[in-house]
């Protein structure tokens, strides 16, 4: 079994390119200051005209979201950037995982950058390929891996979708965790199990909310530790074992905090994503993706009252768009997405006008083996029944 000691690196440090992990971003970037930022992103976007598609998630600043052709989450912009085989550039607004699969469904001759190497996510950096193969080895000596398929939640390096795809797996989005997990307890029968990869609260608040499992029969697996902390007959015991990962900013909403607002406005509505931890949601009226969260505001009737948690630049950017409803955060303290947010206006001016010089920055490129198996475990997916796949 290989010893693995990860801590995460400082964002911004360190060479680790195939990471998600921050690294350095090498690029001659314009100054902040420049006060030409805005038109000279305009003016590369029109010279590079229908060869550039530009994809902002929702979670982007509002300076980088004007730039995009298309908004939405992980999976809708990745799929967008499929349905644009004619771009010979996709600019990624977004984080590395989201790049990856971006290169992964579109064509060889295009190429995916992303303005900032840096905008890594600190979920996905939670699961390495060798800890989470030395877990496989761990479920084989206990005697159960032929029981598990494993699951992998979309926010994960391609690596990790890969080995979903070679052992039986697939992948899922907030949306569709629900049939991803029934469709993975129906492939081995009574004693199936799941691995749920890399996110703990969506694992757990799909298990239990919508598939009526016991909190008893979840199991968190934390590859810091020997055999992830727990014994073999807990891991025989067990229908699902949840990977020790979380989003640092999703992970941060308190119960607390939902009580507190539920005294201090009446009728307050809390609306929050699945990866929220269990507590949160369970206090919850509305739990849902962000796709789910957008529909619900734009529905919401005027007057209304919202605390929504999610990051931070979509809740203002609902606020802004919706002044008729009342909109806040669901924290006492700001906290957006750091990676996220590292993609600003003078990296996406220097990959934008890199281009027009014929130099492609930052391309991120997943190697055709663990593309082949990323593939298989994405299609698993799209295969499922029912929901649509969204992130
Ligand atoms: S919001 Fe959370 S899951 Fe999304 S990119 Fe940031 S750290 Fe990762």
């Amino acid at each position: 079994m290989t010893t693995v000691d990860l801590p995460l690196l400082p964002l911004g440090r360190g060479t680790d390119l195939s990471a998600e992990r921050g690294v350095e971003c090498p690029g001659d970037l314009p100054a902040a200051s420049d006060p030409d930022l805005v038109a000279r992103a305009a003016a590369a976007k029109a010279k590079l005209g229908e060869r550039v598609f530009v994809l902002g998630h929702h979670y982007q600043r509002d300076e980088v979201i004007q730039f995009a052709d298309v908004t939405g989450d992980s999976f809708k912009l990745a799929r967008e950037a499929a349905a644009r085989p004619d771009a010979e550039f996709i600019v990624f607004c977004g984080v590395h995982f989201m790049a990856e699969s971006a290169d992964i469904l579109t064509a060889p001759s295009q190429k995916v950058v992303l303005p900032d190497l840096a905008a890594g996510c600190s979920m996905a950096d939670m699961a390495r390929l060798a800890q989470v193969e030395d877990a496989w080895d761990a479920l084989t000596d206990a005697g159960i891996a032929d029981q598990v398929v494993p699951i992998t939640y979309m926010n994960s390096s391609a690596d990790i979708k890969a080995f979903c795809g070679r052992h039986d797996g697939a992948v899922c989005t907030s949306s569709n965790a629900q049939v991803a997990l029934e469709w993975a307890f129906a492939q081995k029968g009574e004693d199936a199990k799941v691995l749920f990869l890399p996110d703990q609260h969506l694992g757990r608040n799909t298990a239990v909310l919508e598939l009526g499992l016991e909190l008893a029969d979840c199991v968190v697996w934390n590859p810091l530790k020997p055999n992830g902390g727990l014994t073999a007959e807990q891991l025989r015991d067990a229908k699902m074992i949840l990977w020790k990962g979380h989003c640092s900013v999703h992970g941060r909403f308190s119960a607390e905090v939902v009580d507190q607002l539920r005294a201090t406005i009446p009728g307050v509505n809390i609306l929050v994503h699945p990866e929220c931890a269990h507590e949160v949601v369970l206090r919850a009226d509305l739990v849902g993706s962000t796709e789910f969260i957008i529909n619900t505001i734009e529905a919401a009737e005027p007057g209304t009252s919202w605390a929504i948690g999610t990051e931070l630049n979509l809740v203002k950017r609902l606020a802004k768009d919706h002044p008729d409803k009342q909109i806040m955060f669901l924290d006492k303290t700001v906290c957006y997405c750091s990676t996220m947010n590292r993609i600003d206006l003078p990296h996406l001016v220097w990959a934008l006008e890199s281009l027009v010089d014929g130099t492609v920055v930052n391309q991120i490129q997943v190697d055709a083996e663990t593309e082949h198996w990323a593939k298989v475990a994405l299609q698993r997916m799209l295969d499922l029944p029912g929901k649509t796949a969204r992130d």
